[in-house]
């Protein structure tokens, strides 16, 4: 909360109190020395007469006016994120706020340094956390697309286009086609960088499927999926989404990179600290 804010919140507290415990203290209160020594207020009271408040000075003091102890009077509005501690520790001495009611207000500029920190570690956190993802997902499909280590020609891409009729295996559009695995290459559906699982794709349906595999992607299309499947059987591709070891497998791969991401990155944030 700002400052302002803040006391202008506690005006009508801190009156109650004049009244109810400490009469002198409305005295005190408009006494330029005492709002020096307790709040480090430079210039002005923290509150005067309302009457006497001369026009030039009125700027400096909030338009409402409150009647305390037979007095009129107005809270001078001249605070700054310096006073904010003095305030605080004023409210809290004489019980007029306790810590529970201020929050996080009754922090002290170094506690207030050491809860951003904290802030900032736990931001910085999900991003390692993302850091990680990124790291497995990426080791996965660097493993996935390397099985077989054999390249997929530009030979090979006419004759696959070939097959599906230089269109999208997709929906049948000729625009723009792009190179897409049929199956993804991710540790949940295990599809590979090789002949047989990659299909001629407009720009638009390579862009809707994204990580869908084809058959979820088609749907109802029972036609395409056939001929993708057909494809596939053609150029022998054999997938790999029933072998339940190479999954358990890449499971470990993934789990074990996680390791090693999380490790490296503590390790670089401590000497980047320094
Ligand atoms: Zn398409």
């Amino acid at each position: 909360m700002k400052i302002g804010k803040l006391v202008h919140l506690f005006i009508p507290k801190i009156f109650a109190y004049c009244e109810k415990h400490d009469s002198k203290e409305l005295n005190r209160l408009m006494d330029l020395d005492y709002s020096k020594s307790t709040f480090h207020l430079s210039s002005y009271p923290f509150c005067s007469p309302s009457p006497k408040i001369l026009k030039e000075q009125s700027i400096r003091y909030w338009a409402d006016e409150f009647d305390v102890l037979n007095k009129t009077v107005r809270v001078c509005s001249q605070w700054t994120i310096a006073h904010k501690e003095y305030f605080v520790q004023y409210l809290l001495e004489k019980g007029i706020a306790t810590q529970t009611e201020l929050q996080n207000e009754f922090l002290s500029s170094e506690e207030y340094v050491a809860k951003q920190k904290q802030q900032a570690l736990r931001k910085n956190s999900r991003f390692k956390n993302s850091a990680i993802g990124n790291a497995q997902n990426l080791f996965i499909r660097n493993i996935l697309s390397h099985l077989g280590n054999e390249n997929f020609t530009k030979n090979d891409w006419e004759e696959t286009k070939q097959f599906f009729f230089n269109s999208c295996a997709y929906c049948g559009s000729s625009d723009s086609l792009e190179i897409e695995h049929a199956i993804p290459i991710n540790k949940k559906n295990m599809g590979e960088h090789r002949l047989g699982n990659l299909v001629p794709s407009c720009k638009s349906c390579n862009k809707r499927k994204a990580s869908k595999d084809f058959r979820d992607f088609l749907g109802e299309n029972e036609g395409r999926i056939q001929k993708i499947e057909l494809y596939m059987k053609s150029r022998g591709y054999a997938s790999l989404e029933t072998n339940e070891q190479v999954a358990e497998l890449l499971e470990m791969a993934y789990r074990e990179v996680a390791d090693v991401a999380a490790r490296y990155i503590t390790i670089i944030n401590r000497v980047l600290e320094k």
